[in-house]
């Protein structure tokens, strides 16, 4: 991303929209340096190291469970081994005693004291002993961060802008209790799951700003722009007061919007788009109602249980999901099933060369059908209410739709067998993400009662651009022919077979330009960020559907992504010119 010519003012790319005055907080993802300050209360120094290392075994289990159970016992080792450490009283005994005598910070003790360790294995003849020396590494950078963890978070004041140079889901949904009024970060792409989130929370966010932790520093006062991608510095007075009256009219935007919660999203000429929401998290179900959403398009099951220590059992999820159909009824909700992988964390340690192409989605359940059972069972138990659909997530063969059919078949005849209550009709979709199914759109949709498009996928699929990788960003193209075309193809192909019911759930659907060219293609529904549902509305609401389907055939005869977003630019400019002044004009 280009700096414009003011020092103070700086642009990457807009992942959440919204703006926002607030003083900065550089969060720290580095492993930092350990210094050897002395404290007062060597009691709670002790404590908190019990604490630290309480939960570093409650991790370490959870991982060497998983990493039994599917990687076989020999790859537990290493585990169990650190766990081992974790327990050896001449070790623990010695940093307790050292607190206690020579009154030096925890963290400081720990290094030292696991330092001693890995010299002597430094020293060994004997290979093995010199490859323990990570493993010692890496239980002394856990305990470290886990006695951190906790301070920093209490030492943090409330309504802070976080300067990251990355943020991963957790660090998003970290800074929520305090009260947290955007993210800057240097990397990371519009689709990470980070900026995802950041949307569905309604926090404005820039991310891919390069040297923003350099150029920050902890207390400047900020302006984030989210939906122009704009960072200002500590803004001079006149600034300052542009922006607040920005907010000010933005607010009263915002307010105008609010009446139409209870109007459905129909064009003016009749077609009705259902528009619906993703749900990333419980805590936001919330904007999901007082945003008028005619549904959930997405339940990403893996992000509501993110903080569980293991997968959750039948029992929890049959609850949780019957929570959700019972709140939403009688509007539908479709839960998808775990989508771990991808930047979405792996529940087994296990580095791969390329996780975006690797073990995620319906491939990791599929090689652990326990885990999709369970889901499977607990989906059943919970659509009592009827209004319950389920979806795999990054399905790119037909094998792997028929193994789940086969799955669900399975998990009715155990639950009818043990005379469980469950909903014998319920809906079965795929995600359209990959280009292979794209591809194969006709035959794939044929077997399933509903397709939704993942475009944040699709597009990084389609084009081989990383979604979450910001030097490439620009190449990241929502409107680049290929994009437009496969999705008529997919609706077109999908459409054939009469039951088909298609959608989108990736973020193109949120972007206000994007949405009249979506109509147009002929989707069924839009599922969007809670958040982003009423502008969405507003602007479904001010269409004629046949000028739509005008716009779509230009745009499907373009050769150049530039060409497709003057298109629809124009087509923006002309129809709504007062939205456009509000959505697009800094
Ligand atoms: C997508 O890929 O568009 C999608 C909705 O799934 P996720 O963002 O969770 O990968
Ligand atoms: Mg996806």
């Amino acid at each position: 991303m280009k700096e414009t010519e003011n020092f103070n003012i700086k642009s990457g790319i807009a992942a959440a929209p919204g703006l926002t005055i607030a003083r900065a907080y550089i969060f720290s993802k580095e492993k930092e340096v350990v210094n050897d300050s002395f404290i007062v209360d060597p009691d709670e120094a002790i404590r908190d190291l019990e604490e630290a290392l309480e939960k570093s075994r409650k991790e370490l289990e959870k991982v060497l469970a998983v990493t039994i159970d599917i990687l076989g016992k020999n790859r537990g080792e290493i585990f169990e081994a650190q766990i081992m450490i974790l327990d050896d009283p001449f070790l623990i005994g010695n940093i307790k005693k050292r607190i206690a005598e020579e009154k030096r910070n925890p963290e400081f003790t720990v290094d030292t004291e696991f330092s001693k360790y890995q010299k002597i294995m430094a020293r060994s003849e004997q290979p093995y002993m010199k490859e323990r020396i990570l493993d010692i590494e890496d239980i002394k950078n856990r305990i470290i961060k886990n006695i951190r963890k906790k301070k920093w978070v209490s030492r943090l004041s409330n309504d802070i802008i976080v300067i990251s140079e990355f943020l991963t889901p957790a660090d998003t949904v970290l800074f929520l209790k305090n009260n947290v009024q955007g993210y800057v970060t240097n990397s990371g792409g519009l689709t990470s799951h980070a900026a995802i989130l950041a949307r569905s929370l309604n926090i404005p966010a820039v991310v891919g700003l390069h040297n923003a932790t350099t150029i920050i520093k902890n207390d400047d006062l900020i302006i984030l722009d989210g939906s122009h991608g704009q960072v200002i510095i500590n803004p001079d007075q006149n600034t300052l007061e542009k922006y607040n009256k920005k907010i000010t009219r933005l607010q009263a935007y915002g307010e105008d919007l609010k009446k139409l919660r209870d109007e459905p999203a129909i064009t003016l000429d009749g077609r009705h788009v259902k528009l619906m929401a993703n749900l990333d998290l419980n805590e936001e179900f919330h904007f999901i109602t007082e945003n008028g959403a005619e549904g959930i398009g997405l339940v990403r099951t893996e992000q509501i249980f993110q903080g569980d220590d293991t997968f959750p059992s039948e029992e929890v999820q049959t609850a949780a999901y019957r929570k959700l159909a019972e709140m939403t009824y009688p509007n539908r909700v479709i839960i998808r099933a775990f989508d771990v992988g991808g930047d979405k964390m792996l529940p087994v340690d296990l580095k791969e060369p390329n996780p975006f192409l690797g073990w995620r989605g319906i491939r990791f359940l599929l090689d652990n059908p326990g885990l999709l059972k369970t889901q499977t069972r607990a989906v059943l138990r919970a659509a009592v209410f009827s209004n319950i659909s389920f979806m795999i997530p990054m399905v790119s063969s037909f094998r792997e739709i028929i193994a789940f059919k086969s799955i669900v078949n399975e998990c009715e005849n155990e639950l009818r067998n043990e005379g469980k209550e469950f909903y014998e009709g319920i809906k079965l979709g795929i995600m359209i993400e990959v280009p292979s199914a794209a591809v194969m759109a006709k035959e794939f949709a044929a077997e399933v009662n509903f397709v939704s498009i993942g475009t944040n996928d699709l597009i990084q699929y389609l084009l081989a651009v990383d979604r979450g990788n910001d030097i490439i960003s620009d190449q990241y193209q929502e409107f680049h022919p290929s994009v437009v075309r496969s999705l008529a193809h997919i609706i077109k192909e999908a459409k054939s077979n009469e039951q088909s019911f298609v959608s989108i759930c990736g973020e193109m659907a949120a972007d206000p330009l994007a949405v009249p060219l979506l109509v147009g293609l002929g989707l069924d529904s839009l599922s969007v960020s809670a958040s982003a549902i009423p502008n969405i509305k507003k602007i479904i609401r001010s269409l004629k559907y046949s000028e739509t389907i005008e716009l779509a055939s230009k745009c499907l005869e373009c050769k150049r992504e530039k060409e497709i977003r003057d298109e629809m630019r124009r087509f923006f400019m002309e129809k709504f010119p007062d939205i456009y002044e509000e959505l697009f004009s800094t």
